[in-house]
């Protein structure tokens, strides 16, 4: 039976669903189980086959902490308990093949609390069970909206929200209030969604946090060929989700955002936004941006780029179907782009002059480019619930107990390069990895080294054996480290008076991050500017989404959400969607109808993120990329732990107070004005 206190959100047909198809797995041989078994992370396994079968002798194994690369993550002490776990795992799917494969529900609360814990390998918290249980996605529903009670329907049709975006955000808040049954348009710039990945198509594109969860909690079902997939599967991740959930039909392609005004009479945003017939105002109750801030492409402003014969463009507009075969092509820019698609680029140009300003640390992963092996594959098609104690354990990976061991300053450390033991570990591991990968050509290790200290920036995920540095060592790379003094009709002239001749300018210059919204124009109550709001040091937020003065105004990945506290950018995304959707099912369901930060509480909100930004490693004055702004600090990340976030955000119109955390109270009445 299914435990009702599991279905409180979306009930459980999603997940039962998957279980219905099991022919594949009615089919399967004992060798092909065996076989399979052994190539799922044996905690994920371990966790799973404690809630198939409630067997005790999984509890007792004993755990240990292994190092890998900045965090240190528990695993099984013991091969044989390894070993163990996957025969207990074999045992059982060859028995529930034999007996017909059946639905499975997913059994008892209190098992599930257990079997979380042995998949993660620390017991967790009660107040924490809620966010694992997200993480582990069985309710595809879990970070949408909760009606305390159902609306009436003619309330619900008073309302109608503006999606601005069809990205990750953006489909997310399609999905939730499709779900939540709160009327929604979404306006999208582009001719399809996808966001990011949809522009984003220069070669070697790829994620680089795990695919699994690099996925909504609704997206659990999509299999992912690879652990880290290429461009092409996450725009196809972002196409399935816009028609399993069938949302398309409320999007507007080709429908760019121009403005947003707050009609203080109307209690409206209206909206102007040039679509395929031309220009249109919209109208909605509230809005919700789910723009990006890495989507405007930063074009540098260098000397003579426009009289460059030759094709010059940003990586973000990459020409379809460019080939490079024979050509000499200049890569300006060495962020994650720039050494993402140098090394593609490497195989079929006839050379690749690379322009590095600074260099950024990279950290290998071994078979980061690799799909995964078919037996992954095979048990996220046909072991009930894999994909979940997989996605989990994908998550548990970057819960804050981890991440902050590398991200965290420690003030009594003294070194010169470095800013925690840790740190100095691992800028001492990735100096090594350099020095590996360049050993035919040391001339070249010194540029490669950052003058900052690891994850001060965002770092790089590279293969192991396919990378910027195994590049540098090919004939046909050159690294050139001169300033550019401009750009001529044929090339690139070098400070010191060297021209370098090429067909093809790639700038992989970044985006306009700490742009805001930016190019729309904003305005709130009274005409207010968003620009005079962030005008003392850049744009902030309160929680990442509400602004004072712009009422049932959220942002989604809005200022300070690249969060560094733990988890996933999509996990922020999901907590300020539901945390919009909540504010704007409370007024709904009060009949009220604006919702609005107070000034106090943006106050305090950021002076507390101030006071967490102190102790990160980003903050290091030698960090000079868009994680810090003309101000100084961060307008982009985020260093509260997530756990904080996913607290305050999750129920603001209808919960009192979290007298625990006093500096945020994000709740009708208290933070937020309703009216
Ligand atoms: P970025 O990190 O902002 O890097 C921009 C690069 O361009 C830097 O090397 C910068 O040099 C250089 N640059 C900028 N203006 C220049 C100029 N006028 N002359 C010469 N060089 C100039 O941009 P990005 O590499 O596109 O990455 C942006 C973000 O997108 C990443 O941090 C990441 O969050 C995301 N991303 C993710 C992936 C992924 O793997 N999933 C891939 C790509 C991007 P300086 O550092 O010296 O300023």
């Amino acid at each position: 039976m299914q435990d009702p206190g599991l279905a409180s959100r979306g009930e459980g047909a999603e997940y039962v669903e998957e279980c219905r198809d099991r022919s594949e797995l009615l089919r399967a041989s004992d060798e092909t189980i065996d076989d399979a078994v052994c190539f799922a992370d044996p905690m994920a396994l371990r966790g799973l086959v404690h809630q198939w079968t409630g067997d005790e002798r999984l509890v007792a194994m004993e755990v240990e902490c292994r190092s890998f690369g900045s965090v240190e993550l528990e695993v099984l002490a013991h091969e044989s308990d390894v070993a163990l776990v996957r025969a207990r795992a074999a045992a059982f799917l060859k028995s529930y093949r034999d007996e017909g494969a059946p639905d499975l529900p997913i059994g008892p609360r209190e098992r599930l609390h257990r079997s979380i814990g042995l998949t993660t390998g620390v017991e967790i918290p009660e107040s924490e069970l809620g966010l694992w249980m997200e993480e582990l996605a069985l309710d595809p529903f879990a970070r949408g909206l909760a009606w305390k009670q159902e609306p009436a329907a003619e309330a619900l049709e008073q309302w109608t929200v503006a999606v601005i975006g069809a990205g990750m955000g953006g489909l997310d808040a399609a999905v939730l209030l499709k779900q939540a049954g709160i009327p929604y348009f979404v306006l999208e710039k582009n001719s399809d969604v996808g966001g990011t990945w949809y522009e984003n198509r220069y070669p070697g594109a790829r994620v680089d946090s795990t695919s699994r969860t690099y996925t909504h909690v609704f997206g659990v079902d999509f299999i992912h060929p690879y652990g880290y997939c290429p461009q092409r599967i996450n725009l196809r991740y972002f196409e399935w989700v816009a028609d399993r959930y069938g949302v398309r039909d409320a999007i507007h392609f080709g429908t760019e955002v121009r403005s947003l005004a707050w009609d203080d009479e109307a209690l409206l945003w209206e909206i102007e936004a040039e679509g395929p017939t031309g220009r249109r105002t919209w109208r909605a109750n509230a809005v919700i941006t789910a723009v990006g801030f890495l989507s405007r492409p930063n074009l540098p402003s260098i000397d003579g780029m426009d009289t460059f014969v030759g094709s010059a463009f940003h990586t973000a507009r990459w020409p379809e179907g460019l080939d490079l075969t024979g050509k000499r092509v200049a890569v300006i820019g060495t962020g994650a782009t720039g050494y993402q698609t140098i090394p593609e680029i490497a195989k079929s140009a006839a050379h690749v002059h690379v322009f590095q300003r600074t260099p950024g640390w990279c950290f290998d992963v071994p078979g980061y480019l690799a799909p995964l092996p078919p037996q992954v594959g095979w048990l996220d098609r046909n072991a009930p619930y894999f994909k979940n104690f997989a996605r989990l354990r994908s998550a548990w990976m970057a819960a804050p107990q981890h991440v902050s061991q590398g991200l965290h300053v420690d003030p009594d450390f003294d070194d010169p390069f470095a800013r925690s033991p840790r740190n100095k570990l691992v800028r001492e591991q990735r100096i090594a990895f350099i020095r590996e990968k360049l050993a035919s050509r040391p001339e070249l290790v010194d540029a490669m080294i950052p003058p900052y200290p690891p994850m001060g920036a965002r770092h790089v995920l590279v293969d192991e054996h396919d990378n910027v540095y195994t590049a540098l060592t090919r004939e046909n790379v050159s690294l050139e480290t001169k300033p550019i003094e401009r750009i001529t009709p044929r090339g690139i002239l070098v400070v010191g008076g060297r021209e370098i001749e090429v067909d093809v300018v790639v700038y992989a210059t970044g985006f306009r991050a700490n742009d805001f919204l930016w190019p729309m124009e904003i305005r709130g109550r009274d005409g207010a500017r968003i620009e005079d709001l962030w005008a003392k040091d850049g744009p902030r937020a309160y929680l990442g989404t509400m602004l004072p003065g712009f009422p049932n105004f959220f942002m989604v990945y809005g200022p300070n959400t690249n969060n560094f506290g733990g988890l996933q950018i999509v996990d922020f995304e999901e907590l300020v969607v539901r945390f919009a959707l909540e504010c704007i099912g409370g007024l709904i369901g009060r009949g009220a109808q604006t919702v609005d930060v107070t000034r106090e509480a943006f106050e305090r909100y950021n002076v507390e993120l101030d006071r967490c930004e102190a102790r990160m490693m980003y903050s290091d004055p030698r960090v000079n990329t868009y994680y810090r702004n003309p101000y100084g600090r961060s307008a982009v990340n985020n260093p509260i732990d997530i756990r904080r976030i996913w607290a305050w955000t999750l129920d603001p119109s209808g919960r009192a107070v979290d007298a625990s955390d006093p500096c945020v109270r994000p709740h009708f009445g208290l933070d937020l004005v309703v009216e």
